[in-house]
């Protein structure tokens, strides 16, 4: 049981390349809603924009130590993580002097694996790891994808949602083949979802086609105290836990966790 455990996938990239199709919210709230499951989270947040560190309630100016420092070796992970304020989870917080890494790391050593190594001496600690990368393939995205056993990939069910899919099956397939062959994506999340219309339920048939059993099944409706809930610093299952959009990110983590489950069972079927 031990070794299955240990050797369980635990660091997931939630991302997209498309912008706004709810990575950072998808972050925040399934952290929260799995640390009120009693598991162990640390969030790392790669995107400069800092969104998931001030979702989490914690300040994003350029004074405080982030994975920036981190990523140009000047500060361990340990040294900048910082606990979330409501949520329980732990945070890596970002801020807009991330936007300079891409610069400075362009001709380091090592680049794309930087945060995978810095992992390396935290992750023991969690349960999970879940990155939330920024909306372009550029240098911390790789350093995500690259540092990930699996992925979260949210999308909102529109007419070109599958469209943007294939760039990122495409980055997918170039990641795999360079730096990180062991990657695969853990699931497909429908996020901001209008259950009224009959485009979402046509693309999510199309989306079962092409990724066939990748969908969670849980959804994520469109609710507005999922956008509210991060001027507040906290995660929507602290800022209003009744609501719809806390519930389905607290009904997502059990899913999540019973997929985690049947991937011990299986390994353990095999031994
Ligand atoms: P970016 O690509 O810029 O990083 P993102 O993919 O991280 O964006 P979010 O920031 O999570 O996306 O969401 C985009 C906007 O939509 C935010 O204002 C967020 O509060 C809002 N939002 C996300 N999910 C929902 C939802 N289920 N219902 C209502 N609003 C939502
Ligand atoms: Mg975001």
């Amino acid at each position: 049981m031990k070794n299955a455990a240990t050797s369980m996938a635990k660091i997931f990239a939630v991302t997209n390349q498309k912008g706004g199709v709810g990575k950072t919210t998808t972050v925040v709230n399934l952290s929260a809603s799995l640390a009120t499951m009693g598991k162990k989270v640390l969030l790392v947040d790669l995107d400069p924009q800092g969104n998931a560190t001030t979702g989490s309630g914690i300040t994003k100016d350029e004074l405080t130590p982030s994975v920036y420092d981190t990523l140009i070796g000047q500060a361990s992970l340990a040294d900048v993580i910082q606990p979330s304020a409501f949520g329980h989870y732990d945070v890596v917080p970002a801020n807009r002097s991330l936007a300079g890494a891409e610069v400075e790391l362009v001709s380091g050593e090592q680049r794309e694996y930087r945060l995978k190594q810095a992992l390396t001496t935290v992750h023991q600690r969690y349960d999970y790891v879940l990155i939330d990368c920024p909306p372009a393939l550029n240098l911390l995205t790789l350093n995500g994808l690259t540092a990930a056993n699996k992925l979260i990939i949210p999308m909102q069910c529109e007419y070109y949602a599958l469209e943007g899919l294939t760039d990122l099956l495409q980055t997918i397939r170039r990641v795999r083949a360079h730096l990180n062959p062991g990657m695969s994506i853990e699931g497909l999340l429908r996020t901001m979802l209008d259950p009224r219309s009959s485009l979402a339920q046509q693309v999510s048939l199309e989306l079962d086609k092409h990724f066939p059993g990748k969908i969670y099944k849980t959804a994520i409706p469109r609710n507005v105290r999922l956008a509210e809930a991060p001027s507040y610093g906290k995660p929507a299952i602290h800022y209003d836990p009744s609501s719809k959009g806390a519930q389905a990110y607290i009904e997502l983590a059990r899913e999540f966790i019973e997929r985690q489950m049947g991937v011990i069972r299986d390994k353990e079927a095999r031994c």
